[in-house]
């Protein structure tokens, strides 16, 4: 059964100059095709986020919205980043909208996907992660730091869904229990699993950029994964207290065979003194640091006043 809802998608954009006319074009022919089915409403918009661009995104936003009766156009007052730019979006539209998706202003992730996403929609799923199904597009590089990266966040304890990037729906009631989250390091594939609400998740190709470079270097990516392990975890401070633990337990071990060879009088006299302060004066310092990392982390996991709880029915 179709519900013919409000669907918003939600498209930051950054020197995106080159590929907004076209992209504008190709979600029009999408957005009317599902209005004509009847699986969204009429009411549906495509809201472009211009996130501090320097070349003519900006004009060109405003231009598609004076001849696009689907198009919005939200232009925030400086660079703030792809994951601030979305939340820019979602939080503009979520009185407005039942569901939204965010997706990529080059195109990359499959468009064709939304019907799936929509009909996930109806079947009662308040979250859809998109899902790609291979990274044949990729660099090796970029496949080889991409796929470690959810590796070690499986690791380090982090909930986040296998090669999920930020291709995502999500129903009103999430994008509201969305807000309450109040920090400002802001990763949203690692916020939005914690919200919970059913899920389901749709596998898509992802393709090549059709025009213009990627807005990600090399830098930038590595910052965002930094900034995603520590924002979701405090295993590294504890890693801090173990290595602590085992090199100070490696004194005591050398304490003692330091104290054989000492006895049977093979050392230079000092010797032995100086090597066990330098790795049990070392071993305590790692241990103290640690320990007072974990407060650190409690104070850092406290500041974010992030929601204890989220209610999803509520029968009465
Ligand atoms: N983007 C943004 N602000 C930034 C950097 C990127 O809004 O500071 C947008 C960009 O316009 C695009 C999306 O984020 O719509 C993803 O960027 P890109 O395609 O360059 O990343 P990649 O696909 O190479 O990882
Ligand atoms: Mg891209």
């Amino acid at each position: 059964m179709k519900k013919c809802e409000i669907l918003c998608l939600v498209i930051p954009c950054y020197n995106e100059e080159e590929v907004l006319p076209e992209t504008a074009k190709r979600l029009t022919e999408k957005l009317n095709g599902m209005i004509e089915r009847k699986l969204i409403s009429p009411e549906s918009k495509m809201v472009f986020v211009n996130d501090g661009s320097k070349d003519q995104t900006w004009p060109i936003i405003r231009e598609l919205h004076a001849t696009n009766p689907l198009v919005w156009g939200i232009n925030l007052s400086r660079n703030k980043g792809h994951q601030n730019a979305l939340l820019a979006g979602l939080m503009t539209v979520k009185e407005y909208a039942d569901m939204a998706i965010s997706l990529d202003a080059d195109l990359q992730d499959d468009i064709d996907a939304i019907d799936q996403f929509v009909e996930k929609y109806y079947e009662g799923y308040d979250v859809v992660y998109g899902v790609r199904s291979s990274r044949e597009t990729d660099t090796f590089f970029k496949k080889f730091t991409a796929q470690g990266f959810y590796k070690l966040m499986k690791v380090l304890g982090v909930d986040i869904v296998y090669n999920h990037a930020d291709y995502r729906l999500m129903s009103k009631r999430a994008l509201h229990e969305l807000e309450n989250f109040k920090e400002v390091n802001l990763f949203l594939r690692g916020i939005v699993p914690l919200i919970g609400f059913p899920s389901s998740v749709v596998t898509y190709e992802r393709h090549e950029r059709f025009a213009g470079e990627s807005k990600y270097p090399l830098k930038k990516m590595l910052n965002f994964a930094f900034d995603g392990i520590t924002s979701f975890s405090v295993k590294p401070i504890r890693m801090v207290t173990s290595l602590g633990l085992i090199i100070f337990s490696i004194s005591i071990i050398m304490l003692i065979v330091f104290l054989i060879t000492h006895l049977c009088g093979n050392t230079v006299p000092g010797w032995t003194t100086i090597v066990i302060s330098v790795w049990a004066i070392g071993g305590l310092q790692l241990l103290a640091i640690g320990i007072i990392g974990e407060y650190i982390g409690k104070i850092y996991m406290e500041s974010k006043a992030r929601p204890k709880y989220i209610i999803q029915d509520f029968l009465k």
